[in-house]
């Protein structure tokens, strides 16, 4: 190997120096982007009390949005009952997870899962987790979770199914807890609307806070659907086409959805 000239050792230099304000700039919180604009705080509020009043979540569960000012910010709540939240609840994040302004409030240990998919997933804007129990079954069984409606046609792309321990090992909480864990499940969910997490919950997004909420509500129904279809024989579910044609004309119309949900879950 050569030895380096003058060019390559002041690049090195700079290389370290760029290093070291990196590090100082790390133990500091993150900057922000800014105040979110009202109407993504309004809609990230509604999709908390939404996803409540719909039961897709319970006291357990959470709906993130990327912020609308930076891509590499993201908005969701403390660490409390979805259907509870209010805009001083809300909090921003780094894609490494890290609380911009904490203000004495605690984070939702999962943060983790929606970082990872903000990171993995450019076309994503909003992300539910839930422990959602019509769920489950396709988490734990042999059965994929398929469209068998069309209002559940983005289950065309597939709903794989993430197994906590080929990461994690055989005696993890089941919990996304740190970086490692949520990248692993942003891969398990790659191009997909869904990911089912194996005796946990699921992951769902969409490209906005509505969309995510509309997904998230028609992947319930949908398992509800196929497990009475299951038992009454075999089951004609949409075919790729079908799903394909279909999803972005739902996802067009999805105000239809989001007015009523949202004057029953906030009267
Ligand atoms: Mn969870």
């Amino acid at each position: 190997m050569k030895a380096l000239g003058r060019r390559e050792l002041m690049a090195l230099a700079g290389g370290g120096l760029a290093v070291a304000a990196f590090s100082a700039a790390r133990a500091q919180a993150p900057a922000s982007a800014g105040a979110p604009s009202p109407k993504l705080l309004d809609e990230l509020v509604a999709a908390n009390r939404i996803l409540a009043d719909q039961g897709v979540v319970d006291g357990f569960g959470h709906v993130s949005a990327r912020h609308d000012k930076r891509p590499d910010r993201f908005l969701l709540a403390r660490s409390m009952a979805p259907g509870l939240v209010t805009p001083a609840d809300i909090m921003e994040f780094d894609l490494d997870g890290v609380a911009v302004d904490p203000r004495g409030r605690t984070p939702y240990i999962e943060r983790f899962i929606h970082s990872e998919i903000f990171r993995a997933r450019a076309d994503v804007g909003a992300v539910v987790h839930s422990h959602n129990p019509a769920l489950i079954p396709f988490g734990v069984s042999k059965v994929p979770l398929r469209p068998v409606y069309h209002m559940a046609s983005f289950l065309g792309a597939g709903a794989p199914v993430f197994e906590i321990r080929e990461v994690a090992g055989p005696q993890s909480d089941m919990l996304i807890r740190d970086v490692r864990l949520g990248r692993a499940l942003a891969r398990t969910l790659g191009r997909s609307t869904v990911a089912l997490m194996r005796g946990h919950g699921a992951v769902v997004v969409g490209d906005n806070v509505k969309t995510a909420v509309m997904h998230a509500v028609y992947a319930q129904i949908d398992a509800v659907v196929q497990a009475q279809a299951m038992q009454l024989g075999p089951v004609t579910y949409l075919n790729p086409s079908e799903a394909a044609k279909i999803a972005p004309q739902n996802d067009a119309l999805v105000d239809k959805n989001w007015d009523l949900w949202r004057a029953h879950a906030l009267k």
